[in-house]
């Protein structure tokens, strides 16, 4: 947790980060707000084509009913007979003066044009204004004009829209218009605030957008950063290690170069050492390539990586790298011990080469960091559907502080032990990767000056599968 608050108070400070995050949050705020924004135009237009479609569907609805009623009673064109107020109990005509709100105010059943910004017009076929009901506005057109509908606007700018149809009297003869109309002031106010709201509720939704990806930049930055760093310091680590073989080659040739004449014995140990530290640089070159293939193989094939090669039979390998080792054994005063726990032979599926250099490793480093007397176990056990590789020592240990990172490239408990041993700190860097590749996990229990135990759990090769 404090490594992570480092890493991302460094992460601040870094100016391709900082640039790069701000690129994020700003990119993303701008794709958003312009989703947003024409999402929200979209909104509006398809509310106002609803409320718009309703408003006419209405008046067409009202038209249609008043010409049905009025039309049996009309007789002369371009005159009204009283049994129009049957239909329309507020009719005014053009010459009388009413007033606006009829006494009349029994229900009727096409008194929805009663209503406020509801009204009705008669002409005759000339245009002469004949009659109206309901509320008609001041200062709106009585013109009549040959398109159905119309939007007017009074004397105070408000909208309306008007439906006009033509009337025919009850022997089918045309007999005048009628105009139906109604205020759209309601629909207008309500356009308005929708507009109002969306505009200003946009710019804020747009800041608190460019807050969140401002916040989620550096989120999914974080793990961008740590790799970075990472591969920052493995380059740095990766130069130091070279530095020490290149170094020494270069006094080797310089002391040569000093020196006139060299005898046989002389030239013969200066290119030895030479020899030395090339063995080491290519050793690292190799284990370098070793753990980038691993890894590559790992991310990019993923389940498959090792479940399509040949099957290994474990008890068979441990044996050999043993044997192998056992000179090394000879070398110091160290008892390796091997113990197969199990009844059969237990296989895996892998890379041959790959897990003798697992084992290697670990047997390696137990025996190198064990102190003559001290005593080095290999056990093969199963475990469930695991083959269980404990790699058990009585050496030096590890303290609790390295143990979560002796599995780190480089990374060396001491200095000192570890270069006097040759390593480069990648032996367990590339046994945890080899476990990796074939899905396996790799722990350590360690004491100090008590010894430590590797264990390395590998999935058997499911049985049906044919044995190598
Ligand atoms: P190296 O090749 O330098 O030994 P490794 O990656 O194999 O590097 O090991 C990393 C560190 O872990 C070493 O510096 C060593 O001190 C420590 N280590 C590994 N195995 C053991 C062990 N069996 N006992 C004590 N220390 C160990």
């Amino acid at each position: 947790m404090a490594w992570g608050t480092a890493s991302t108070t460094l992460m601040h400070r870094s100016k391709l980060f900082n640039q790069t995050r701000w690129q994020l949050a700003v990119w993303y705020a701008a794709v958003m707000g312009t989703i947003l924004g024409l999402a929200g135009f979209t909104t509006y237009q398809m509310v106002a084509h609803s409320h718009w479609e309703a408003v006419q569907q209405e008046l067409q609805s009202i038209a249609g009913t008043l010409h049905d009623s009025l039309e049996p009673k009309l007789k002369q064109p371009g005159q009204l007979e009283p049994a129009v107020q049957t239909v329309l109990p507020n009719l005014c005509l053009a010459d009388h003066h009413c007033s606006l709100l009829p006494e009349e105010t029994e229900r009727h059943t096409l008194n929805a044009f009663q209503q406020s910004g509801y009204y009705i017009r008669f002409f005759d076929q000339s245009g002469i204004l004949l009659a109206t009901a309901g509320q008609v506005p001041t200062g709106l057109s009585t013109q009549l004009h040959d398109r159905n509908w119309q939007t007017l606007n009074d004397a105070n700018s408000v909208r309306y829209q008007q439906y006009s149809l033509l009337l025919k009297n009850y022997q089918g003869l045309p007999w005048g218009y009628m105009q139906v109309g109604r205020s759209l002031k309601e629909f207008d106010d309500h356009l308005v605030f929708l507009k109002l709201t969306m505009l200003a509720g946009l710019p804020v939704t747009i800041v608190l957008i460019a807050l969140a990806s401002w916040s989620l930049a550096g989120l999914a930055m974080q793990p961008i950063y740590r790799s970075y760093q990472k591969m920052q310091q493995f380059t740095a680590d990766a130069a130091h290690e070279l530095r020490t073989p290149l170094a020494t080659i270069r006094a080797i040739v310089e002391s040569i170069r000093d020196v006139d004449c060299l005898t046989t014995a002389e030239m013969q140990e200066a290119l030895a050492g030479v020899d030395r530290q090339n063995q080491r640089l290519v050793q690292l070159a190799q284990d370098l390539l070793l753990l980038s293939r691993l890894e590559v193989s790992s991310e990019t094939l993923g389940n498959q990586t090792a479940t399509a090669q040949p099957a290994c039979c474990l008890n068979d390998l441990i044996l050999d790298v043993v044997e192998s080792l056992s000179v090394v054994e000879m070398a110091a005063p160290i008892q390796l011990i091997t113990q197969i726990q199990v009844q059969e032979l237990l296989h895996v599926a892998g890379d041959e080469n790959q897990l003798v250099r697992l084992i290697s490793n670990l047997l390696t480093n137990a025996l190198q960091y064990t102190p003559a007397g001290g005593m080095v176990t290999v056990t093969l056990a199963q475990e469930d559907q695991d083959a269980l590789i404990h790699v058990q020592d009585t050496g030096v240990g590890i303290a609790v502080a390295d143990q979560p990172h002796i599995f780190d490239r480089f990374y060396r408990v001491s200095c000192d032990r570890s270069r006097h041993t040759g390593g480069a700190g990648l032996g367990l860097a590339i046994a945890k990767a080899i476990v990796q590749f074939h899905h396996g996990r790799i722990r350590v229990t360690s004491e100090l000056g008590r010894g430590s135990t590797f264990t390395v759990y590998l999935p058997l090769l499911q049985t049906g599968r044919g044995h190598a």
